[in-house]
């Protein structure tokens, strides 16, 4: 059951835990989030199947509490029969969702493997496991920073949905309207699937510097201004991000984002708050 007032649905997203300290505190934010009622709990998985065994670890027990998991997998430098024995351990286990990725290869190495795109790993579990999964993919409002140009890069959500996805979670992003006009953009092509903003709430600016750096999301510069004002006043930045996202999430919903799926971090207080607040601000 959700919380009083929470008209709207959410997913968390995981990263597999390494440590028994960091497995522990995973359960605590899991039972936290789960008063949220999410749809699914997700659980990354590296690039290369660098984390195959935790990931699947996590899942179990997520599945096991009796909540809905969804690994993702990624494909890069995998070969069709590493993907395919890993589908037949999630059937087995009656895993119904996949959050089904490319990956980036770690730098320096070379990217071998049977698959170069997502698209082409949608193609391969629909061809093994026929309807089994549920299948979500990732979508980029800001654009993937490998894109030759926005409308290839939309193009490629198509070819995503076209080979079977049944949904898309975002990149995260800070700017609402890079969302609706990509979404605009989607049913201008004939995107139908529904989708999904991913949030990032903001614990850090110099880690969330680093990561927007990398996977091409843009940090405004008034926000970024305002956060790098604070220093070290944690405090103080922390209430800014949460005051910033609520609001971007209000908007969302507000705009017909059909639910929200929130990057954790494994960490619980601050997305709680950010959803308290979305719900105190619809009553
Ligand atoms: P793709 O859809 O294959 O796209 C990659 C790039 O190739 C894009 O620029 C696209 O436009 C281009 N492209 C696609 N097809 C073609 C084609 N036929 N010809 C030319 N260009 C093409 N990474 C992980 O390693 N593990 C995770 O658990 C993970 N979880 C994520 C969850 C979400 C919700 C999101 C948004 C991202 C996640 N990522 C994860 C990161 C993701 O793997 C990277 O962003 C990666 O660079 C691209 O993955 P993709 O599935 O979007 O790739």
């Amino acid at each position: 059951m959700k919380t009083p007032n929470q008209e709207f649905e959410v997913s968390f997203e995981f990263f597999p835990p390494k440590t028994a300290e960091g497995i522990e505190k995973l359960r605590e934010t899991r039972k936290e989030l789960a008063k949220f009622d999410p749809e699914f709990f997700s659980v990354t998985f590296g690039a290369g199947g660098s984390t195959r065994d935790r990931t699947m670890e996590t899942v179990l027990e997520i599945q096991r509490e009796g909540y809905q998991a969804a690994p993702h997998i990624s494909c890069i430098s995998s070969s069709k029969a590493e993907i395919r024995d890993l589908l037949q351990a999630y059937q087995a286990h009656g895993i119904k969702r996949l959050v089904t990725l490319r990956g980036d290869v770690p730098s320096g190495e070379v990217s071998a493997g049977d698959f170069r795109y997502a698209s082409e790993l949608v193609e391969f579990i629909r061809a093994e496991t026929g309807d089994y999964f549920h299948i979500e993919v990732a979508a980029y409002p800001e654009f993937h920073p490998e894109a030759k140009t926005p409308a290839a890069d939309l193009l490629n959500l198509k070819r995503k949905m076209d080979a079977g996805a049944n949904s898309a979670i975002t990149q995260y992003f800070y700017n609402a309207d890079a969302y609706f006009r990509f979404v605009d953009q989607c049913d201008e092509i004939g995107i139908t699937i529904p989708v999904v903003p991913g949030v990032m709430p903001i614990y850090n600016i110099t880690q969330l510097a680093r990561f927007s750096s990398i996977c091409g999301a843009e940090i405004p510069r008034w926000l970024k201004m305002r956060l790098e004002e604070y220093g070290d006043d944690m405090a103080s930045l922390r209430a800014l991000g949460v005051d910033v996202v609520s609001e971007l999430c209000e908007m969302l919903l507000a705009g017909g984002a059909p639910s929200l799926h929130f990057y954790t971090l494994n960490q619980s207080a601050t997305i709680a708050t950010i959803i308290n607040n979305i719900s105190a601000a619809a009553d």
